[in-house]
């Protein structure tokens, strides 16, 4: 018992130090380590040196001397491992291969028919997988320690139980062991996860939620999603069902979702529900059964170009858009008081359209302390963005397991590159 204590106290000292120099963005003395992570001395000098010997760290140089002894600066070792985030959305798969730094190496992104039963999405997946690493600067696949899946609905990441989806076909409401199956393809470990929840990692980690400490960050596209960041953690609730901002049911008996119930807000705001809109006033052609996703996402680019040109009509669709969100984000600072919000996802293709009505509706339903001060950061657009997310998520699964550091060292990964404790662009 007093070992085992003894180990996960030991990994738990190693995340902190690897979390301190990722977060540092650029080369770190030992002392600042000291600072950021509360350790002493003898414990940064000790740990420090383990990572140094795994290859997860490297000395990079040292800080201009000021009289004294020159401080040597540490640096994470970009090519130790690379990681891979993958993005599944209705209509595509969008794969990042990152370096062990989180710098993106090779992007690809291959158009998927979802929704799919299990197998077929596993299989689709996996395929999708193959060729992205056979595409990538060599040798890729030999150096790959982990690959993260975003995908949209309820995700139980931690349980690889994937409670619903609308990449899912109606007849598979609940699929065990999805990252399992895949990793036994791939053969290395597979983490899965809600898409939101991967994106405010990544925004945590390299966008505009880094250091703070509680950050909301609010998807838009096909469907709406929320990442909360809350005393500086991922809040996943039980089941990892919390934070369903596009789930919230806001018009009792309202328009129907596409998650079975009734009212909710995605049944407002999202792309689908936008269209469907633009369908019942006759702006859009009716749908015929069941339209692809990316039929939709070209029918919302259709709309959003009928309001560029002043048809009144779809101007109002894209108002009406802004004010559901507005005010469900304004109640959301009202529920979690974040220091960052942050609105991503494809939907903010749109963003001149419904920005007026969003803000102002964002102000009217935010107590007012929140007025003024709580500002909307508007992310990028690209999937590029929500796979650099599901990289972050195999990094940080990477980073508390010191054990998978050991075994990505031990099956020598790092063989081919006997540079690697110099910076790659250094
Ligand atoms: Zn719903």
């Amino acid at each position: 018992m007093a070992r085992l204590q003894a180990r996960l106290i030991s990994q738990l000292h190693l995340y902190q130090v690897l979390h301190a120099v990722r977060l540092a963005r650029g080369p770190i003395s030992r002392a600042e380590i000291c600072l950021s992570t509360g350790l002493s001395q003898a414990a940064v000098s000790g740990l420090t040196r383990r990572l140094i010997e795994d290859g997860a760290l490297v000395e990079v140089g040292a800080r201009p001397s000021a009289g004294g002894r020159r401080e040597r600066e540490l640096a994470i070792n970009a090519d130790f491992a690379w990681v891979l985030g993958v993005k599944a959305a209705m209509h595509q798969l969008t794969m990042a291969l990152a370096d062990f730094a989180g710098g993106v190496r090779h992007t690809l992104t291959l158009p998927l028919q979802a929704p799919l039963a299990p197998a077929a999405l596993i299989t689709e997946i996996a395929g999708a997988i193959d060729r992205c690493l056979n595409g990538a600067p060599a040798p890729a696949a030999g150096r790959l320690a982990g690959v993260g899946l975003a995908l949209p609905g309820f995700v139980d990441s931690l349980a690889d139980v994937l409670l619903w989806s609308p990449v899912l076909d109606a007849g598979s409401p609940r699929v065990e062991g999805l990252g399992r199956s895949l990793s036994e393809l791939l053969k290395v470990p597979v983490f899965i996860e809600n898409d939101a929840n991967m994106l405010a990692l990544a925004q945590q980690w390299f966008g505009p939620a880094a250091g703070v400490g509680n950050a909301a960050l609010v998807t838009l596209e096909h469907g709406v999603g929320l990442g909360l960041i809350i005393n500086g953690e991922l809040y996943r609730g039980h089941a990892g069902l919390a934070s369903e901002l596009g789930h919230l049911q806001v018009v009792p008996g309202g328009q129907p979702c596409r998650c079975g119930k009734s009212g909710c807000l995605e049944a407002y705001v999202a792309h689908y529900a936008v269209v469907r809109e633009g369908r019942v006033a006759g702006l859009l052609p009716p749908a015929d059964g069941r339209a692809p996703a990316d039929d939709t996402e070209q029918a919302y680019r259709t709309l959003a170009a009928q309001a560029r040109e002043g048809n009144p009509q779809a101007v109002r669709i894209f108002e009406r858009q802004g004010r559901w969100l507005g005010q469900w984000i304004g109640n959301v600072v009202n529920l979690l008081s974040p220091q960052a919000v942050i609105l991503g996802g494809g939907g903010t293709s749109a963003y001149d359209l419904y920005q007026g009505a969003l803000h102002e509706a964002m102000q009217d339903a935010m107590a007012l302390p929140h007025r003024g001060r709580v500002r909307l950061t508007v992310m990028p657009q690209g999937d590029e963005v929500w796979a650099q997310g599901a990289a972050s998520l195999v990094l940080q699964r990477l980073d508390e397991s010191a054990e998978t550091l050991a075994s990505v060292s031990r099956h020598g990964l790092l063989s081919d590159t006997p540079s690697h404790r110099e910076r790659p662009d250094a």
